[in-house]
C-alpha cells in the first residue's frame, strides 16, 4: 500500500529540508526522505557567505544557532591572485560564517520535524512512477514501501536521483572537488582564502581555518590530468613556498562533486532544487544559500500553483536571476587565463561592499 502526501521531498540537505519546512509550514502534508542517518556528513567547506544566515533565518524562521557554528566563527575573506602573495589581501568589510555542516543539516532537518513533516532516515528513493501523481519507492530498514504525492521534489544532490529517473536526457556536467584537513600551521589569518592560480585550479582553490585544523580544498574538471588529487599536492607545495604552509597530520580527505554547467528546474509538478538543479557558485564551491533560495522559490511555486497550474514553469521564472549568474561565472572559469584572474583578484581588493 502507498501512503498519501501532498510533497514528497527526496534528500534531506538544506535544499529538501528548507523546502520541506515552507510546504508542511503552510498546510501541505510533507514526507521527506533522506538516505543517509541522522547527522550524516556531506563533504564540504562549511562556510557561508555574509548574507547567507539572514536568508536562512528568513526561509526557515529560525536563527543559525551557536552549536552549529565553529571556531573561528567569522572569518575574513582573503583573495590570492596567480601572481601569489605579494598581490594579495582581504576583501574589505566581508565576514563568512564559519559551520560544521553535519549539525546545519540535522539542525535543519529538526526544524523540518518540529514543522510537521514526516523525516525518514535510511530512506532511499529507488524508483519513481509517474501516472496521475508521483508513486516512490523507498529502499528502508522498513525494506521495500512506496509512498505518493501529487507534487515531488528532487533535492538529492548533484547525482540526484529523481534528475535521472525523469529527465534522464539532461547532460550534467560535473566539477570534482576534492579536500583534504589537516593538523598544520603557517602564515594564515582568520580568514577564508580563496586562490585564483589556473595551473593549480581551474576554478577556485581554497584554504579554511576550522577549530584546531585548515582545510585545504580545489576543484578540477573529472578525468584531467594532473588529477585532483596531484593538484592538491602541487597546493600544499605552493602553500609552503608562498605562506610557509607546515602540515603535521592529515586526518581527512574527501571528494565529492558540484555542479558545473547546467540547470534542470523540472517540469510541470516536479521541480529541482538546490545542487540537484545546477545551482551552484563554479567560482567559490558556494551553494548552500542557493539550495535554500531555491528551495524558497520551489515552496513558493508550489504553493501558488494549488493544483491548478504547473509550478515547474513559476519556479523557472522565478530562479532565472540565479541561473544567469551561475551561467556567467561559468563563463569566466571556463575562459579566464591568469592575467584575467590577476585582474578579478585585483579589483575584488579595491572595492567595498
Ligand atoms: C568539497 C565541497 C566543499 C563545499 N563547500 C561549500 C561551502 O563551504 N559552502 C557552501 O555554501 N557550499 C559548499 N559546497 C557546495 C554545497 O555543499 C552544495 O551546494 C549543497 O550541499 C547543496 O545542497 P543540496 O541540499 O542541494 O544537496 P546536498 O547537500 O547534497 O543534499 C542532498 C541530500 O540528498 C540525499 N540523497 C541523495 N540521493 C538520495 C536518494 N535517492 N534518496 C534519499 N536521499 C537521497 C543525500 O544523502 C543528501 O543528504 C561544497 C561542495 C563540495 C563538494
Amino acid at each position: 500500500m502507498s501512503k498519501q502526501y501532498n510533497v514528497i521531498v527526496v534528500g534531506g540537505g538544506p535544499a529538501g529540508s528548507a523546502t520541506a519546512i515552507g510546504c508542511a509550514s503552510a498546510g501541505k502534508k510533507v514526507l521527506l526522505l533522506e538516505k543517509g542517518q541522522r547527522n550524516r556528513n556531506k563533504p564540504c567547506g562549511g562556510v557561508l557567505p555574509l548574507v547567507a544566515p539572514e536568508t536562512i533565518d528568513d526561509i526557515v524562521g529560525e536563527s543559525i544557532p551557536k552549536d552549529v557554528r565553529i571556531e573561528p566563527t567569522e572569518l575574513g575573506l582573503y583573495y590570492v591572485p596567480p601572481s601569489g602573495r605579494k598581490n594579495s589581501g582581504r576583501v574589505k568589510n566581508y565576514t563568512i560564517h564559519n559551520i560544521e555542516r553535519a549539525s546545519l543539516d540535522q539542525w535543519l532537518r529538526d526544524l523540518a520535524g518540529d514543522a510537521g513533516v514526516d523525516v525518514k532516515y535510511n530512506s532511499q528513493c529507488i524508483d519513481i512512477q509517474k501516472d496521475n501523481e508521483f508513486k516512490v519507492k523507498i529502499d528502508s530498514s522498513e525494506g521495500i514501501t512506496h509512498a505518493s504525492a501529487q507534487y515531488l521534489v528532487g533535492a538529492d544532490g548533484v547525482r540526484s536521483t529523481v534528475r535521472k529517473h525523469l529527465f534522464p536526457e539532461i547532460e550534467t556536467p560535473l566539477m570534482i572537488v576534492g579536500q583534504e584537513h589537516w593538523k598544520a600551521t603557517g602564515d594564515f589569518e582568520d580568514c577564508f582564502y580563496g586562490f585564483f592560480k589556473r595551473e593549480i585550479s581551474i576554478s577556485y582553490a581554497y584554504l579554511i581555518p576550522k577549530a584546531d585544523s585548515l582545510i585545504l580544498g580545489l576543484g578540477a574538471e573529472p578525468h584531467q590530468s594532473p588529477n585532483v588529487s596531484q593538484l592538491l599536492g602541487k597546493f600544499r607545495n605552493w602553500l609552503e613556498r608562498e605562506f610557509s604552509f607546515s602540515p603535521t597530520q592529515l586526518l581527512k580527505k574527501e571528494t565529492w562533486s558540484i555542479p558545473f554547467g547546467y540547470f534542470a528546474p523540472g517540469e510541470g509538478n516536479a521541480l529541482l532544487v538546490g545542487d540537484a538543479a545546477g545551482l551552484c557558485n563554479p567560482l567559490s564551491g558556494e551553494g548552500i544559500r542557493l539550495a535554500v533560495e531555491s528551495a524558497e522559490a520551489a515552496t513558493t511555486a508550489i504553493l501558488t500553483a494549488n493544483g491548478e497550474s504547473e509550478p515547474a514553469r513559476i519556479y523557472a521564472k522565478d530562479i532565472h536571476g540565479l541561473v544567469d549568474m551561475i551561467s556567467e561565472l561559468n563563463e569566466f572559469v571556463r575562459t579566464v587565463d591568469d592575467e584575467g584572474r590577476e585582474r578579478f583578484v585585483k579589483d575584488e581588493l579595491l572595492r567595498r561592499i
